[in-house]
């Protein structure tokens, strides 16, 4: 399988991966500001616009995969209602632990779970949640297939599927640019803050090595969801996408 622009043995990446985000977790936020000059921001508010999670007393149980740092965590409880519950799930128990830390700066905790896991094969029961989001994760996946899968049986009828992913640069110019900036500028960025490019190098060339827009979309009904759509933003650097379990 593709780990950025090496072939690794399927069994080797997750392990890799691994290694990359456990080695950036204590720099993780202040180097996606540095990396998209704060764009990743207005990202993260679009997807949670999107997402619109009810304002009222209903319960709406969330379950946010490679929760990592737990920004989108805090906008969906930022906007949702008293009774919005999130569960935030990643492989990596030191990206786990940074948004514990920082749900617990920002009072959020106890309206959090937080649950070590593995997006492929999720630790939670069929038809669970309201919403599943997913930001920044599902292109470290090893099978996006066996993810997508899993986010659709832990989803309720009627819950909501929506990703946010680096996606295809759709226009003329910038797609120059965005090359010549993502290849040089962020390792480098990378090694001056955390003393190592190569992670950011993975990072990178993963980008350049998930499907499109449209392929990506396909890949969702694949799994069963319904009205699979996106949006693109910022010219198509990431896109959002929605599908709903009917
Ligand atoms: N969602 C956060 C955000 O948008 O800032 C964090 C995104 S970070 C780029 C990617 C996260 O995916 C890391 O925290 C990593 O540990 C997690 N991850 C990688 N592979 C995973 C897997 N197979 N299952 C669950 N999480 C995974």
């Amino acid at each position: 399988v593709a780990f950025g622009y090496r072939r690794v043995a399927e069994g080797e990446k997750q392990g890799l991966v691994n290694e990359v985000f456990a080695r950036v977790a204590s720099r993780y936020d202040i180097m996606n500001d540095l990396m998209s000059g704060g764009l990743h921001r207005l990202w993260k508010d679009d997807m949670v616009a999107w997402l619109s999670p009810p304002k009222g007393p209903a319960p709406y149980a969330v379950l946010d995969v490679a929760g990592g740092t737990g920004d989108i965590a805090q906008r969906i409880l930022q906007a949702a209602g008293r009774n919005c519950r999130m569960t935030l799930c990643d492989i990596s128990p030191d990206m786990l632990a940074e948004g514990r830390r920082r749900m617990q700066q920002t009072g959020f905790a106890r309206r959090c779970r937080f649950s070590v896991g593995n997006a492929e094969a999720l630790p939670f029961p069929d038809r669970s949640f309201d919403a599943y989001t997913i930001a920044f994760g599902i292109r470290n996946v090893t099978h996006i297939d066996r993810a997508l899968a899993e986010a659709y049986r832990v989803l309720k009828p009627g819950g909501r599927f929506l990703c946010l992913e680096f996606s295809e640069v759709d226009i003329p110019g910038l797609d120059a640019l965005y090359d010549a900036y993502s290849f040089t500028a962020i390792p480098a960025i990378g090694k001056i803050v955390t003393g190592d490019g190569a992670p950011y190098r993975y990072l990178v060339e993963s980008i350049r090595t998930f499907p499109n827009q449209e392929a990506f979309k396909a890949m969702i009904a694949a799994a069963g969801f319904s009205r699979a759509t996106y949006r693109s933003l910022s010219g198509g650097i990431v896109a959002i996408h929605s599908g709903w379990r009917i």
